[in-house]
């Protein structure tokens, strides 16, 4: 399988394995694989009933035809799915009613939905640098640079730790994230990863570390100081996108199994929407011949994809930046929409249309275009308060504790609930978005102060006081619960500017004497 991009600017038809290494396109376009693997008959895929998520994920791998022997793909996928999950299903399905199913995506490390990607694609990673090395074709370890409002940072340090060939520096908005998100990175013990606080907002750390791919200083210091070079681990890459269409064809599978989706039958799925990945897997499987209806793109208050969807017109000219309950969500431009719009147009109107949201921040994409994206999407948004009361809803109907991400999925699939059964994604753990909870679950308004005796708790004491008012939810999981009190290795805070944070590239690369 070769790839092309988005843009039809970059000729050089890389592998699986280049493309995870070289993360974006010559041109600036995204990666796509030449063809999509399809499967005419679901039956086929049904045979997988009995197989672990690890082996299914390797069928769906070898569909693809990647360069990498079918023996070594599915040793990896057993590592990226094996106990570290705290299911041994990895990604459940649940059912709240006959039907409305709920797949779980927070089992994981970090539990939250991008340990799916990070628990794999590191392994992936790791695995073609080794191999680019031994075949000369590479001459340099990795080091990864991640800025984070949170939840990327936790599950990138949980996949990337202990890797081979690989470092990684996360920058994290200091203040800006939750306690339990903070000791989750602070307390990480990988001997290759590094994790500091910036005083700033999480715009400021990105904007810091996207410059430092660029400054020519710190490219030649590292290239005569160090065996490394810079590389992005974002969820742009190929190899972050993959991984997430396992759990589609794994679902489906189980939902048939258990007689809850039909011969014939579609599954409408509804995806609390950020970066367009998550949704984007989606399209993919249902691309790939998985029985799927509409995709409900759940966007919060940062709503330019719902509007997007609604009316062909991509506007971030003036959007105000909200800050919300559901921070995994904040985004204004979301990347992975650009492989859609290839895949729904052409390359020489997704290079326009981005060069039209560079320069004016707005583009227009035609009626035909349009018509495509509404067969295949509805999309709406919810806002902060509407999020919390849901959590008190779902509580409320079904003893079903979730938090504001997967609020906003419950929220939209329910507003666009047709005859196709729903399944709704949910992609955080409650326990990670404590304060929000207790708000859904108490009443209080979003962004009113908790009170007495809630405003002086930790945010672990905050996850017992959830417990004993829903002591039927599911326990606070033990990695989770076991962060209290856990050694916060990292303590460092630095300034928002980029020569502060080359300075702490530089510092850490010489106290690891590289
Ligand atoms: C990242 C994230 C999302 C958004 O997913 P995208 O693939 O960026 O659309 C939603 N919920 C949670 C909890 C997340 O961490």
């Amino acid at each position: 399988m070769k790839f092309i991009d988005t843009r039809g600017l970059d000729s050089s038809r890389p592998s699986f394995s280049e493309v995870l290494l070289r993360g974006i396109a010559d041109g600036g376009g995204l990666y796509l694989p030449e063809t999509l693997p399809y499967f005419s008959d679901f039956k086929q895929l049904d045979a997988l009933r009995s197989s672990n998520y690890a082996e299914r994920g390797a069928y769906i791998y070898n569909a693809f035809n990647i360069d990498i022997e079918a023996n070594d793909t599915l040793r990896m996928m057993q590592k990226a799915y094996g106990n570290q999950f705290d299911d041994h299903r990895i990604a459940p399905v649940v059912s709240l009613d006959a039907n409305t199913h709920m797949l779980e995506l927070w089992h994981g490390p970090t539990s939250a939905f991008k340990d799916m990607a990070l628990q794999c694609m590191p392994r992936f990673f790791s695995f073609s640098i080794k191999r680019g090395l031994a075949s000369g074709s590479l001459s340099r370890d990795l080091l990864i640079l991640v800025a984070t409002s949170g939840d990327t940072g936790s599950a990138a340090l949980a996949g990337f730790a202990h890797r081979s060939h690989t470092n990684l520096i996360v920058f994290y908005p200091d203040g800006g994230v939750s306690d339990v998100q903070r000791t989750q990175m602070t307390s990480s013990l990988g001997t290759n990863v590094g994790v500091y606080g910036v005083k700033g907002n999480f715009d400021d750390c990105q904007r810091a570390v996207k410059e430092a791919f660029f400054n020519e200083d710190l490219q030649a210091w590292l290239r005569e100081h160090t065996n490394l070079q810079l590389s992005s681990a974002n969820s742009i890459n190929w190899g972050r996108l993959m991984p997430q269409i396992i759990y589609y064809f794994s679902a489906i599978i189980d939902l048939r199994a258990a007689g809850k989706l039909t011969d014939g039958q579609l599954l409408d799925i509804a995806v609390p929407t950020g970066n367009f990945g998550n949704i984007m897997a989606a399209w993919l499987a249902k691309q790939m011949g998985a029985p799927i209806g509409r995709l409900i793109c759940a966007s919060n208050e940062n709503k330019v994809l719902a509007d997007f969807i609604n009316t062909g017109i991509y506007d971030i000219r003036d959007r105000e930046f909200h800050m919300t309950a559901s921070p995994a969500m904040d985004i204004l431009v979301s990347s992975n929409l650009e492989r859609l719009l290839y895949y729904l147009a052409d390359a020489p109107r997704v290079r326009e249309w981005m060069k039209q949201l560079r320069e004016n921040g707005i583009f227009e994409i035609d009626a035909k275009t349009l018509a495509l994206i509404q067969r295949d999407f509805a999309a709406d948004y919810t806002g902060n308060q509407a999020s919390l009361d849901v959590i008190q809803d779902c509580w409320k109907h079904y003893h079903y504790l979730i938090e504001p991400h997967t609020a906003i999925a419950l929220h939209t699939a329910e507003k666009h609930r047709g005859d196709n059964p729903m399944m709704v994604v949910s992609t955080a753990h409650w326990a990670k978005f404590g304060p929000n909870v207790l708000r859904g679950l108490l009443n209080i308004p979003y962004g009113e102060d908790l009170l007495a005796p809630y405003n002086k708790m930790t945010g672990f004491e905050l996850l017992r006081a959830i417990r004993r008012l829903a002591p039927e939810a599911a326990h606070v999981p033990n990695r989770l619960s076991s962060l209290e009190g856990a050694f916060e290795r990292y303590q460092k805070v630095i300034p928002a500017s980029d020569k502060d944070i080359n300075a702490q590239i530089k510092d850490w690369i010489e106290s690891r004497a590289y």
